[in-house]
């Protein structure tokens, strides 16, 4: 038996990922094979497949997103059964194939009234964007937050959240087209670029300037986040697409306001059990209720993995973008 997969034998451009047969694994103790309905594409698998964030080990089938049907389990596995309809996020790597196995403690049931693309569309960003909204920072009701890319994936449901908790959403795209997605769905305001972001922010909420930047461009954007917080602000930089952030000068946030920094990661807010079950059942909800809606604008045969990962990162999609084996 063998499954089709997109792996990697070097880091690289688009061009080395590969569509192979690779040996069906076998689910040990406490795992579980899934056949894949839906793959989730996510700015992670650019990472790995770059070499920015090291694979433990090649060649490796990239991939940290999924939504299928458990095939199969290994003995003591209580949290799903043969036939069970699951997504999941998050390490290890292998979800860029017809089939995977995976612990079986990192799947959550996925329910009835959600398909398997929106499924696998929403768990790695969504997921992300409940942690960010309700942890790294506790957004309540009358704030207003700063979110940057708010067309792109996490940004589009990031901005959704926020407003249904009640903020006022400031969303920061590169082009007029991407803007008018934001705001369909629920930004209040829109900034174009970066050039006079901390003058727009100040202009925008009267000089009050805001408690929270969810930062995922990195680099390009790092300088000018911090220069739209108050004082006591919190910089999240949760994300690389521009690239790394170089080194931070801690006494930038002296000089700034005695603002604070995190730089978070979905596997640590759901390393246990019972906040991954948490998280992804808050995500059900949100998105159960109509407040946020999983926008899937791209879809790709997984085969053709490659142009999809050229599209993200050449910033021409928007919302979510699923692989269909
Ligand atoms: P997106 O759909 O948001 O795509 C990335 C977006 O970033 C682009 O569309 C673009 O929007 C913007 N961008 C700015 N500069 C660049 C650049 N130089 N190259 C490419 N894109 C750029 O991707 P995802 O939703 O998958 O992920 C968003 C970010 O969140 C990523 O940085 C990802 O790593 C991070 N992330 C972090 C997690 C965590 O737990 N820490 C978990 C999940 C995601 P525009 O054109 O409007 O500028």
């Amino acid at each position: 038996m063998s499954t089709k997969a997109i792996r990697i034998h070097a880091h690289g451009g688009p061009e080395v990922l590969r569509w192979e047969d690779v040996p069906t694994p076998e689910p040990g103790p406490g795992e579980a094979l899934i056949h894949h309905e839906a793959i989730g594409l996510n700015f992670i698998d650019i990472y790995f497949r770059t070499g920015l964030y090291k694979a433990p080990h090649l060649p490796i089938t990239l991939g940290m997103e999924g939504a299928g049907v458990v095939r199969a389990i290994g003995d003591g596995v209580a949290e799903v059964a043969i036939g069970d309809r699951v997504a999941y996020a998050g390490g290890p790597l292998g979800a860029y194939a017809t089939e995977r196995v995976i612990a079986a403690e990192r799947l959550v049931k996925l329910p009835d009234s959600i398909d398997f693309a929106t499924g696998a569309a929403m768990m790695l960003q969504g997921m992300t964007a409940q942690y960010l909204l309700h942890r790294t920072y506790r957004v309540r009701s009358g704030e207003t937050v700063l979110i940057h890319a708010a067309a792109g994936g996490v940004g589009l449901i990031l901005t959704q959240w926020a407003r249904y908790l009640g903020a006022t959403v400031i969303g920061v795209v590169s082009t007029e087209e991407k803007a008018e997605i934001a705001r369909a769905q629920g930004a209040h305001h829109v900034i174009v670029g970066y050039a006079n972001l901390a003058a727009g922010v100040r202009r925008l909420t009267g000089g009050a300037m805001v408690p929270v930047v969810y930062d995922s461009v990195g680099k390009d954007t790092f300088g000018a986040s911090l220069d739209c917080l108050a004082p006591l602000g919190l910089m999240v930089s949760y994300g690389n697409a521009s690239g790394p952030v170089p080194p931070v000068e801690l006494s930038v946030l002296a000089a700034k306001g005695s603002l604070f920094l995190t730089r978070p990661t979905l596997a640590t807010y759901t390393a246990s059990r019972a906040d991954l079950v948490a998280v992804a059942t808050d995500l059900f909800d949100v998105v159960g209720n109509g407040a946020v809606k999983i926008q899937v604008n791209q879809t790709f045969p997984l085969a053709e993995a490659a142009a999809a990962q050229e599209a993200l990162e050449a910033r021409r999609t928007t919302g979510s973008t699923v692989l269909i084996p």
